[in-house]
């Protein structure tokens, strides 16, 4: 068995053969400029381009015009953010997110309440969720933009997407979802669930790494957007920059392959990780989940593990790799601010694990990651009790 066992899929995945094979060719062979389309150089890439945008925008139900090509999801969340807020200024300046959203949207949101923009930071309950009547609640009629992550990264909890989404529609109000760790493992539908603006990234989706895409909706309503990077004009003038026309084939592929595997491999990682935390809690004494017990990302388990300080704890995991939180945030020691935000105090939030499975898996692993995790607590727990 191949050690160590790869379990943090939640922070990046491989770059799946059949992607890395649809790439290649346009590194070296058609490596023309998409927007040089006088010669056949560029014109091959710029067809390779608007394939890839047709199988991004497959995966969630959108027009392919809809897909503006991003170095991420950082940066699809930042002009959905920034660009509402300057774009539609006459009409307000408040902006309603979540607690427990990304840094890349936490942290754009604090920023703009800096430039003079309001925001409200919806709380969650103890199992990650937002309440619905606190969403109608905030909005104001200077409200502009509902932020609220499809999936949290750490705790995998889901958000009720359509309950939102009509909520902000009956308003008004635009529905932005970062949707990095749902898109690709449940399905999504931007008209059903009356979305707005969909932050993607490749990498979470065995697709390439600095490569993403901001879903922008063209009708009903037509949503605006003031752009953040100035230049060349592409992407219908919102990201303007070289295309990264490799990183966009690979993604176009790996969104075509989520698509169609998602509903065969959904089930799998929905059983190991419910096998995952079986076996934790059987072999673990006061094992507790983190996060929603059925509203979750299938492939995602978060545990909170009595008497253990996760840190330290991974440090000395040398056959498992798993996270502590969200690796964006850990070059800092601060706890978690997701598991903080479930209100069971900063013990929990030091004495939790992520575990995210995937492709690279297979049911012995889990039994080995189970065996690992098990042991080393014993281990721990062996010294604190001497
Ligand atoms: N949002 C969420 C929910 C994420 O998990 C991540 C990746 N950690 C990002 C945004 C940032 O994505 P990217 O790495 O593509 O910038």
């Amino acid at each position: 068995m191949q050690r160590p066992i790869y379990m943090d899929h939640h922070a990046t995945t491989p770059v799946e053969p059949r992607v890395l094979a649809a790439m290649l060719p346009y590194f070296t062979d058609v490596f023309g400029n998409a927007a040089s389309k006088d010669h056949d150089f560029g014109y091959q890439a710029s067809q390779a381009v608007e394939r890839a945008r047709a199988q991004v925008a497959a995966l969630i139900n959108a027009r392919p015009d809809e897909i503006i090509f991003t170095s991420g999801a950082t940066e699809a969340n930042n002009l959905a953010l920034f660009g509402v807020a300057e774009r539609y200024a006459d009409k307000g300046d408040h902006i309603i997110t979540c607690v427990t959203e990304h840094k890349a949207v936490l942290d754009a949101a604090k920023r703009l309440e800096y430039l003079g923009k309001r925001v409200t930071y919806l709380r969650v309950d103890q199992y990650g969720c937002i309440d619905l009547d606190e969403v109608r609640a905030a909005i104001t009629p200077k409200t502009i933009l509902i932020s609220i992550m499809a999936a949290n990264n750490e705790i995998g909890t889901l958000a009720p997407l359509a309950d939102i989404g009509r909520i902000a529609r009956e308003h008004g109000v635009l529905f932005h979802t970062d949707a990095t760790q749902a898109a690709g493992y449940i399905p999504i539908d931007v008209h059903q669930q009356q979305i707005d603006l969909l932050s993607l990234s490749a990498h979470k989706m065995y697709g390439p790494k600095g490569i993403g895409a901001l879903y922008v909706r063209r009708s009903n309503p037509r949503v605006r957007l003031a752009p953040m990077i100035y230049g060349g004009g592409h992407e219908r003038g919102l990201r303007s920059g070289t295309l990264n026309v490799p990183g966009i084939v690979g993604f176009g592929m790996a969104a075509e392959i989520a698509r169609r595997e998602m509903a065969t491999l959904a089930p799998q990682y929905r059983a190991w990780t419910t096998r995952l935390f079986a076996g934790l809690q059987e072999r673990i004494e006061g094992v507790a989940l983190n996060g929603h017990p059925t509203e979750r990302l299938p492939h995602n388990l978060n545990v909170y593990i009595p008497q253990i300080e996760s840190r330290a704890f991974i440090a000395g995991l040398h056959d498992l790799a798993i996270a502590t939180g969200s690796a964006c945030t850990s070059a800092s020691v601060e706890p978690s601010h997701v598991i903080m935000a479930l209100g069971f105090g900063e013990e929990r939030a030091h004495g939790s694990l992520r575990f995210g499975v995937g492709r690279t898996n297979t049911s012995d692993q889990i039994e080995v990651a189970i065996s690992i995790v098990a042991e080393r607590v014993a281990k721990l727990r062996a010294l604190l009790a001497r």
